[in-house]
């Protein structure tokens, strides 16, 4: 697939470089090779690498495989209600590649990219590269946003970044603190606490979402209402927006709901935000019951959304009869301070988000939190595009059955772009 290897410190031109070869930069690809837009995908690893070597063992996706849609490719399985394993996304998105013919050149990291004669210079591990323009494909979650509390916790307790749990087989015997309550804590918390951890999970502000309503899959109801499709111009608060922690949804053949109530059900202690470490006393912020209500609050606004929905479109007799989910149950005086070493916690895992890794980028287009500054996906510099990144035009941005919309958007201006340069 792509391009021959290339000789070491050799420079080479393109119209087009995509940094990174996950699914958005070959859908880039993709649509730049239906415009004809000479191009290559430089990708550090090989294709799909986050999958392969960012995510723990037994993740599946939360977003059922019909939703596993990209530009001119789509899941064709037997079972469209399911949830991919991590091994089947590596799959599907590597057949994508190959599907494409896209012109991927693996192993190639890109050390730095700066500001060049109509366009850019792009040097790699392999060779360097002068371009017109550039797609930045590289990833929103390469770098675990970590508090840097972190930094005094005893250093007998072994700390992991969701990026690199693998399993439960990683951690001390003892207790565990896991930290975040998205889809990636509420799921590691539930992991570990039935390989037989004692399991507190930090929880500040989240997203709680039935995983199944009236019958059907949730994603298929924010699909149908068009709550994925909201744009740029349907939110108050972009930044907000793009804020938002992913939903406590978990992918399982039995469709499993996942929320707080399962996990209290089970045992696990929940404490809310975790604040500071004093004299080896863990400290979590007493937000907890706000921060639990105004999520049960937020969901029911969702369900009152789609229940108007159905009766709008008059079609209440296709579906289950709507209801209600029990509230949070929140302890009245839950745990403030937390004695570490009294309370044997040994194992502390940060599922508190990610961010991009830009340390080679040296074009002055970054916020003061290290985000490329863009509007829907076209940078603040000539020629410059992102992709993948949250609600970079939409809602459903960063997910797989995302980026096509934005691809395409993205591959049309830079087109323009290059036409009127070539004027
Ligand atoms: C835990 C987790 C669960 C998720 N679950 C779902 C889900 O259920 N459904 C869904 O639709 N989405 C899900 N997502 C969101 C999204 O689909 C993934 O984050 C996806 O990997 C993003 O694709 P991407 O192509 O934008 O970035 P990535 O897949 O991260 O691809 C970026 C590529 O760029 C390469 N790269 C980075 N820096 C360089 C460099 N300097 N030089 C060369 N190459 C570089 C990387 O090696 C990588 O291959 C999940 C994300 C996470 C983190």
């Amino acid at each position: 697939m792509g391009p021959a290897a290339l000789p070491e410190n050799c420079n080479h031109s393109v119209d087009t470089l995509v940094i990174g070869a996950g699914h958005a930069g070959l859908a880039a690809s993709y649509f730049l090779a239906r415009r004809s837009i000479d191009h290559v995908v430089l990708e550090r690893g090989e294709v799909a690498n986050s999958w392969r070597h960012e995510r723990w063992d037994s993740l599946r996706l939360f977003t059922p495989n019909w939703q596993a849609q990209l530009p001119g490719y789509g899941y064709t399985g037997d079972d469209p209600d399911g949830f991919m394993a991590v091994k089947e996304v590596i799959g599907f998105i590597d057949d994508y590649a190959k599907h494409c013919s896209a012109p991927v050149q693996t192993a190639t990291t890109v050390t730095s990219v700066s500001p060049a004669e109509a366009g850019y210079q792009v040097e790699t591990d392999r060779g360097n590269w002068r371009c017109r323009s550039l797609i930045i494909a590289s990833g929103a979650c390469n770098l675990p946003v970590i508090p840097a509390f972190a930094a005094s916790l005893p250093s007998d307790i072994l700390q992991l970044s969701s990026r690199e749990y693998r399993n439960p087989a990683q951690l001390r015997q003892g207790a565990v603190i896991v930290v975040g309550a998205s889809a990636t804590g509420v799921q590691l918390a539930e992991e570990i606490f039935r390989a037989g951890h004692p399991v507190t999970l930090a929880t500040g502000e989240h997203v709680r979402l039935p995983r199944i309503y009236r019958g059907r899959d949730i994603q298929w109801w924010m699909h149908a209402t068009g709550v994925l499709d909201e744009g740029l111009d349907d939110v108050d608060d972009i930044n907000r927006a793009r804020r938002l922690p992913s939903p406590q949804l978990v992918g399982s053949s039995k469709r499993d709901i996942m929320d707080l109530n399962v996990l209290t059900g089970l045992g696990i202690r929940l404490v809310g935000r975790w604040m500071a470490v004093n004299n080896g006393m863990a400290q979590f912020s007493g937000s907890l019951a706000n921060v639990c209500a105004l999520a049960d609050l937020k969901m029911n606004r969702l369900l009152n959304a789609i229940d108007e929905w159905v009766s709008e479109t008059g079609r209440d007799g296709e579906f289950g009869p709507s209801h209600r989910f029990s509230a949070t149950r929140v302890d009245a005086t839950p745990c403030l301070g937390l004695d570490l070493a009294k309370e044997n916690i040994q194992n502390v895992i940060w599922a508190t988000g990610y961010r991009p890794d830009y340390a080679w980028l040296n074009v002055p287009v970054l916020d003061r939190k290290g985000w490329i500054k863009h509007q829907g996906g076209i940078a603040e510099a000539p020629g410059m595009y992102v992709l993948g990144m949250p609600f970079l035009r939409c809602r459903k941005s960063s997910f797989i059955h995302g980026i096509e919309d934005d691809a395409r958007f993205v591959s049309n201006h830079l087109d323009n772009y290059l036409k009127k340069r070539r004027r």
